[in-house]
């Protein structure tokens, strides 16, 4: 891993202890995982609690950690998103063991153990339709019945298989199942289908193939394959985990890895399935997987999370088996409580209004020393130009207002920040009424310290010099969603929130002309910022707020 913080120090959990009893009594030496995505989409923040577990294990354990594309149902596939995750899952700070491997590089072994298990008598060719087979499956009440095609002679069932193979069957006229208890009280065990006929091209095995395995016997057989000591799966999987033995426990293989099952992790105000998170971009809800609002990986990093704070968010909401929906905030603090300590310093006004400084020399202007960070002067001073224009918030000035508002106000005084104590002495309006210029005068005794008379200036704002501002489009953004859990609704549409992205024209400090993207600043009294990687240039800058100063989510839910 690239770099190592204080936020990859491990934490135990229940699957760390299985593995230390694991270590400890010898039944493994050493410890291998695997992360198996599906290539059917991006990766959300709910898949890096998954690569934090898998590969924070495997390095933890001095062992390894495969990445594997889940890849059996080539219609919903693309190479786009294999790419997109190996990207991930490296930005992440993780590196997999060799090359990345595919489900479809054991497509001949998976068609093997099929064979075998109809050799063995445990698998047979069924032709009943998906109407029928559905009415024999039963309930969870109910047993099911058995297949009138469950007694086929093994003979017959390796040439059907054997012609399903070479293309002599549609789609949905036979399919293979395996022959195991059509009673069971577990659903995944009455006689699974393992083997269906597609037409499909495959994105990586392109028209060798007109069958393709099902997931749960794909799954196991390639973590066998791959000597995967614990394979780390979510909860939905439980009942399946009787398959994962079954089909292990009946094929010649000699590695059995063992299924642990953890809850997922639920973000509250979004959505966390990719089949959701796709509506949301085919939609055009959103500007793309990458959208800054979206969980995604790749969103929430175009937005301004580092891996750290990401890896850290997966160490503080911790793995157990409950069921959980964790607050928004939680994620949003991992970040805060990082930049706060990181991000370098800078001024940006969001909403300006013009101030002019009247006893300011008006051809003068000077470099002002400002911190970087006001706690770690390793991080240096920068230099900002003032002179007697300048912009401020036009939320930090009144004309009356009682003691409890700290900023500028008629006939009062308040500290520039990094520069001087100005005075507001009147203000022009438009034909509307709208203040368009704040006239003050300044103490030039004042820069950098109290005003010697003991004068008491308690507020502090901040600035941008009007002549040097650069114009910045700020993206200001809120949840996505209006209801903490729009997944369950029926139109989680309805529920989006249609201020969660706020556009600002401001202007930021000349020292950000060339600012990069993804590095994180933060905008005093504002938020932290980076500059956004799609669309910010040079002459053209794009800022996305991250997060704000304060933990505003929590406040609002009070
Ligand atoms: P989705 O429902 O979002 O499409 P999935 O489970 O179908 O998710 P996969 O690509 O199959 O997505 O997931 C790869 C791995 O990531 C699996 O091991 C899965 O259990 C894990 N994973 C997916 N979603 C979450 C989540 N919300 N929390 C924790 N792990 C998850
Ligand atoms: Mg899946």
């Amino acid at each position: 891993m690239a770099e190592k913080t204080a936020a990859d120090t491990p934490r135990s959990n229940f699957i760390r202890q299985i593995i230390d009893q694991d270590l400890a009594s010898g039944k493994h030496q050493s410890v291998h995982t695997r992360f198996p995505p599906e290539p059917n989409g991006f990766l959300h923040i709910g898949h890096a609690k998954s690569i934090v577990l898998n590969f924070g294990i495997a390095q933890d354990y001095q062992g390894s950690c495969n990445l594997r594309f889940d890849d059996t149902n080539p219609l919903k596939e693309k190479v786009d998103y294999v790419n997109s995750i190996q990207e991930d899952v490296q930005w992440l700070g993780y590196t997999w063991e060799g090359k990345p491997r595919y489900s479809s590089d054991y497509f001949d072994r998976l068609h093997g153990y099929a064979v075998e298990l109809i050799e063995k008598g445990l698998a047979y060719c069924d032709f009943s339709s998906q109407e029928q087979m559905r009415e024999m499956r039963g309930t969870l009440k109910e047993p099911g019945s058995n297949s009138p095609y469950r007694d086929t002679a093994v003979e017959e069932n390796l040439k059907i298989f054997a012609d399903m193979t070479a293309g002599k069957y549609q789609e949905g006229e036979v399919c293979l199942r395996a022959k195991i208890d059509m009673s069971s009280p577990f659903m995944c065990m009455r006689d699974p289908v393992i083997y269906r006929v597609r037409f499909a091209h495959h994105h990586q095995t392109g028209d060798k193939w007109c069958v393709y395995p099902m997931y749960d016997f794909t799954h196991c057989i390639s973590d066998a394959i791959e000597g995967i000591t614990h394979s780390l799966c979510t909860l939905e999987f439980q009942d399946n985990r009787r398959l994962y033995d079954w089909v292990l426990d009946n094929i010649s293989i000699d590695c059995h890895p063992q299924q642990i099952e953890f809850s997922r992790l639920n973000l509250q105000y979004t959505v966390m399935s990719k089949r959701k998170l796709n509506m949301l971009v085919e939609e055009g809800k959103v500007s793309g997987w990458d959208d800054p609002r979206m969980p995604t990986i790749a969103g929430i990093r175009r937005r301004g999370y580092t891996p750290s704070s990401i890896r850290e968010f997966c160490h503080r909401i911790g793995v157990t088996k409950m069921d959980n929906q964790v607050e928004m905030s939680m994620l949003e603090a991992c970040i805060r409580d990082e930049l706060n300590q990181k991000a370098p310093r800078a001024m940006a006004v969001i909403d300006p209004v013009r101030l002019v400084i009247e006893n300011y020399p008006a051809a003068h202007e000077e470099q002002l020393d400002a911190p970087n960070h006001p706690n770690d002067d390793s991080m240096g001073v920068r230099q900002v130009p003032f002179a007697r224009e300048i912009l401020i918030e036009r939320e930090d000035f009144r004309e009356e207002a009682n003691k409890k508002y700290k900023r500028l106000v008629l006939g009062k005084e308040v500290r520039l920040r990094n520069a001087y104590v100005i005075k507001a002495e009147r203000v022009e309006k438009d034909a509307a009424g709208e203040i368009t210029t704040i006239y003050c005068s300044y103490d030039p005794e004042t820069l950098g310290k109290d005003p010697a008379d003991g004068r008491k200036v308690k507020g502090v704002i901040h600035w941008v010099a009007a002549e040097h501002a650069i114009a910045a489009e700020l993206r200001l953004y809120d949840r996505l969603f209006q209801v903490p859990n729009p997944g369950a609704e029926d139109d989680f549409f309805a529920t989006l929130n249609p201020e969660s992205l706020v556009v600002k024209h401001g202007f930021v400090e000349p020292s950000l002309a060339n600012a990069q993207a993804e590095q994180a600043y933060q905008f005093e009294r504002i938020g932290y910022f980076c500059a956004d990687s799609q669309d910010s240039q040079p002459g053209a800058l794009v800022f996305n707020q991250t997060v704000g100063l304060r933990d505003t989510w929590s406040e609002n839910d009070n």
